[in-house]
């Protein structure tokens, strides 16, 4: 038998259940647990922030073992690096068909068949599709990426989620290098997206960040941070006077959307990622959008080749990353009553779960 936790739309739950270890048919790999980290969008569904289809086995940030290839499935990684049993790999969120409209329009994460692993309801033919659980069946025509050995699990396991969505956040900000960019929210996304602009030559990262705690390990750090209520005060100053190139916003809400505006450069770009969940929806100057050549753009999920940008972030600055990111305890599977409250809190940048 093996286990998982299954969210069945009670506020704040999941429950450990059984089941028999999954077969694994053609085309197919199963993967045995090493780390599954809690992703904050996993906690928004737990707590209701937003809905999602239940039973549901949530868990999307995960790194793991190969436990068996099925008959004719991947015998390399997407880097054509052979894979084996035993190996470490990491894995798109999304499984896509690759042939749809809108995967040949370049949106594979948006395709109407794809499987999104951490995400699709629970039911008698697909119960293995969660990280939160001891094993995991991945579709033929995933993303598979072979982890190298000197990549800390906790940070590999960010690869398929955070990083990844990080990588396609800073391609659709443009070129970055001498740029003002300003961050919206410390987390796990936006301290990454601070550490990745820095190392792709951007001029100057400033955080906008509520929690002082945040604030406090992302100045250690080297970044200017602003709490949201300065923002009026502080933002001129912290930017010594230059208008900002490029907004991220990464955490879900923009105190002062006007503000920001006024702030904005000519020809600058403003992306979203972060709300994930609904949002308070922005007060939007269309003329300084007009006048000011503004480009704003929305970014869900990421393309399989943005996972291979991930994995080369992190495999570069793995030191720096967990240096960076604040990890509550990882614990098995059973305790997860305490692991989701710890999540909850939002004392860590992740909690998670390891196999044993
Ligand atoms: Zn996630
Ligand atoms: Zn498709």
């Amino acid at each position: 038998m093996a286990s998982m936790l299954v969210y069945r739309g009670d506020y704040g739950q999941v429950a450990l259940e059984e089941y028999p270890r999954p077969d694994v048919s053609a085309g197919e790999v199963r993967v045995a647990l090493d780390t599954a980290l809690v992703c904050s969008s996993d906690l928004h569904t737990i707590f209701h922030r937003r809905t999602a289809p239940t039973p549901l086995v949530l868990g999307h940030e995960t790194v793991s073992l190969i436990d068996r290839i099925g008959t004719d499935g991947p015998t390399t990684d997407m880097q054509g690096i052979p894979l084996r049993i035993g190996d470490r790999v990491v894995w798109a969120v999304v499984a896509s068909c690759g042939t749809c409209g809108t995967c040949s329009r370049g949106w594979p994460q948006k395709c109407p068949g794809a499987t999104k692993y951490g995400h699709a309801r629970l039911s008698s033919q697909e119960k293995w599709t969660g990280g939160f659980a001891d094993y995991q069946v991945l579709k033929p025509g995933t993303s598979i990426l072979r982890v190298p050995e000197h990549v800390p699990s906790r940070i590999a396991a960010t690869i398929g989620c955070s990083t990844a969505t990080v990588c396609a956040v800073l391609e659709a900000a443009g070129d970055i290098r001498d740029k003002v960019i300003l961050i919206n929210g410390a987390g796990q996304l936006g301290m990454q997206a601070a550490i990745m602009a820095k190392s792709c030559g951007a001029k100057q990262v400033i955080c906008l960040e509520a929690q002082p705690q945040r604030r406090t390990d992302a100045k250690r750090m080297g970044f200017v941070t602003i709490a949201p209520e300065s923002m009026a005060l502080m933002l001129t100053d912290a930017t010594a006077g230059e208008a900002l190139d490029v907004f991220l916003e990464l955490a879900g809400n923009v105190t002062d959307f006007p503000l920001l505006m006024k702030h904005m450069a000519v020809g600058s770009t403003i992306v979203f990622a972060g709300a994930v969940y609904p949002s308070p929806a922005l007060p939007l100057d269309m003329e300084a959008v007009i006048r000011k050549c503004i480009t704003i753009k929305g970014i869900h999920n990421y393309r399989p080749e943005h996972l291979v940008r991930a994995l080369a972030f992190a495999s570069a600055h793995c030191d720096e990353l967990l240096e960076f990111l604040n990890f509550g305890s990882l614990s098995p599977l059973r305790e997860h009553a305490a692991v989701i409250q710890a999540g909850e809190s939002g004392a860590f940048h992740r909690v998670g779960f390891t196999a044993h």
